[in-house]
């Protein structure tokens, strides 16, 4: 850097102890969804350039140091993994699932702006933010035992008030069960009460990633009735920084669009400035696992989920996982061993997710400290509950 001096040797120390921080902490970590067996190290280069994706990624602008192309490429990729209409689909890389989430909901209050949004009690945390910063009422539906949406209420909710436009907000991997919400399901509930002004958001943040590969198919995407789906770049795929996809109908976005001359372009982001490194890092990921990598990526978790939870089982331990899920649920873990790997907790229950770099030799290890551990289960600490109701 021009005209600034070196770090003194204390800032030095506290980099060097932040790194060993970082990585003690990376490696003992089963319980939020996030993927760590990334190497971008061939994008270093890419760190000198200001870039900055400004803008509608589809549209020419004015600033040029951007990385629109990849960033359309990712686009087209989730576009096609989500069967939307080849020929009516658009999106844009995000700062994260949390703000992919407010653009469907914001695209959908500008097509119905009298509109109720309803999203089950199961629904991420982030979701009556979004809803609330968009002024739009709401209703919570109640959710099944395994977390996915209870559509009896749901159908008996929306019957109630079937004069209004319905907003759905569908989870696809909840976040405490990974429970999936059966969009066509909802799909059918809105046809079957007549209620034609409708709009189904997906918040697939971690399972949308590998959602297309699971045998037997649960619906969630563009055919199956969704109208945006969005997810967490930094979940499944793994990146440095947080970051997220957003996949709209073009043609509901093109209802929206207003042309900023200040940019050359449309003003059709929620952030103006838009961080174009990561867009970067999801198009190489993609470039390097292609559409068989992601599904043996996923294959692989699977796996590592069924062994987890198996072995949970056999030290007697209540271990469950909802169908085609990475994610194994147990009862709340006593307080060391849910410190030592990070583990989320949610009123009484506790989960390991099985992420691509998750190894059976950590989960022996975990499973290990459960079956040693003379803590009681249920030791009664604070702990943050991120439940709606
Ligand atoms: C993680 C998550 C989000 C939020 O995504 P961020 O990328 O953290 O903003 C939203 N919904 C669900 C279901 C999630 O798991």
């Amino acid at each position: 850097m021009a005209n600034t001096s070196q770090l003194s040797s204390e800032d030095q120390q506290q980099l060097e102890t932040l790194k060993q921080d970082l990585t003690t902490a990376r490696d003992t970590f089963l319980g939020y969804p996030v993927s760590k067996d990334f190497d971008y190290s061939e994008l270093n280069t890419f760190f000198q350039f200001p870039i900055n994706n400004l803008g509608d990624p589809f549209e020419h602008g004015t600033y040029r140091v951007q990385t629109h192309e990849m960033e359309r490429e990712v686009i087209a990729f989730f576009a096609k993994i989500f069967r939307a209409n080849p020929k009516d689909f658009w999106g844009y890389v995000t700062n994260g699932g949390s703000e992919s989430n407010l653009y469907g909901l914001y695209l959908a209050r500008e097509l119905y702006p009298k509109a109720m949004v309803y999203y089950s009690e199961s629904t991420h945390y982030s979701v009556r933010k979004n809803i609330h910063l968009l002024n739009i009422p709401s209703i919570v539906i109640k959710s099944q035992p395994n977390g996915e949406m209870d559509y009896e209420d749901f159908e008996n909710t929306v019957r109630m008030n079937r004069h209004k436009p319905v907003i759905v907000l569908t989870t696809f991997g909840t976040t405490m069960k990974e429970a999936k919400d059966d969009v066509s399901k909802v799909k059918d509930i809105l046809k079957n009460l007549a209620i034609q002004d409708h709009y189904i958001h997906c918040d697939a943040a971690l399972a949308g990633s590998f959602g297309p590969f699971m045998q037997p198919r649960l619906p969630f995407d563009f055919m199956d009735g969704a109208d945006s789906i969005s997810i967490s770049g930094h979940k499944f795929i793994g990146s440095p920084i947080p970051t997220g996809v957003l996949i709209a109908k073009r043609s509901n976005r093109d209802r929206i669009a207003k042309g900023i001359s200040y940019i050359g372009s449309f003003d059709t982001t929620i952030t103006g400035s838009r961080n174009g490194h990561s867009p970067l890092f999801l198009w190489y990921a993609l470039k390097r696992l292609g559409i068989e990598g992601l599904k043996q990526r996923y294959q692989q978790s699977l796996e590592v989920a069924e062994y987890c939870e198996a072995q949970l089982k056999s030290i007697g331990i209540d271990a469950w996982r909802n169908p085609n899920a990475i994610t194994v649920v147990l009862p709340k873990t006593p307080k060391r061993i849910k410190d030592k790997w990070q583990l989320a907790t949610e009123g009484n229950i506790s989960h390991v997710i099985c992420m691509p770099n998750v190894s059976k030799t950590q989960i022996d290890e975990f499973v290990n400290d459960l079956k040693n551990t003379t803590d009681a289960f249920s030791e009664d600490e604070f702990s943050y509950d991120f439940s709606l109701s």
